[in-house]
């Protein structure tokens, strides 16, 4: 099973991956996760995409969709997948189109995970100063673009699938099993 699951930053994309990577075996492909490895690498892609992501901008196109295309053709990906934080702009998701029809792979679930980007906001907040751990991209400033990149781009992807009749919403102001409860009632439906 092939899913993409959607939600702005902070609406617990990462989390709900977590839990269907355990119950149904497939593997979780988050860009943002592999290009915070590249960072750490210091590789070359790793310098060029630090910055863009610590101002939270969005790396290019061509960037992203190089490492999409090598991941979803490693072995481990037979059984299934969920794309986090990708395709996250139209360019992308079109070009994704065309990787999947090349490959014969079919995206089997698309999902929104809906929330209220003002509640939201506070989630994020208390994140950033609860958290030993604080991501650079966790302060206010760069949150609130990270908001605003996701609606002037990511909107229109979910606009795109919801044209093609694809996109399946559900409530991610819901506790965490209950978004995973209704994320799985989801896939019952066509
Ligand atoms: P994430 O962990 O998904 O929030 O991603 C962290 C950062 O990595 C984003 O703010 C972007 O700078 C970059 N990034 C992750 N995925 C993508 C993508 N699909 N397209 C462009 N930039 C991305």
């Amino acid at each position: 099973m092939n899913i993409i699951l959607f939600g702005p930053p902070g609406a617990g994309k990462g989390t709900q991956a977590k839990i269907l990577i355990k119950t149904h075996d497939i593997v979780q492909i988050s860009t943002g996760d592999m290009l915070r490895e590249e960072v750490n690498s210091g590789s070359n892609l790793g310098k060029t995409a630090k910055s863009i992501m610590d101002s939270g901008g969005l790396v290019s196109d061509e960037i992203i969709m190089s490492i999409i295309e090598e991941r979803i053709s490693k072995p481990d990906c037979q059984n299934g997948f969920i794309l986090d934080g990708f395709p996250r702009t139209l360019n992308q998701a079109i070009a994704l189109d065309n990787v999947l029809a090349n490959k014969k792979i079919q995206i089997d679930h698309i999902i929104q995970i809906d929330v209220d980007e003002k509640l939201l906001f506070e989630r994020i907040k208390q994140r950033a100063e609860e958290g030993d751990f604080v991501r650079n991209d966790d302060n206010k400033d760069v949150l609130i673009k990270r908001i605003t990149v996701y609606q002037k781009d990511t909107m229109p992807v979910l606009e795109y699938y919801r044209s093609l009749k694809r996109l399946k919403t559900v409530d991610g102001m819901q506790s965490i099993e209950n978004v995973s409860s209704n994320i799985k009632k989801m896939f019952q439906l066509l």
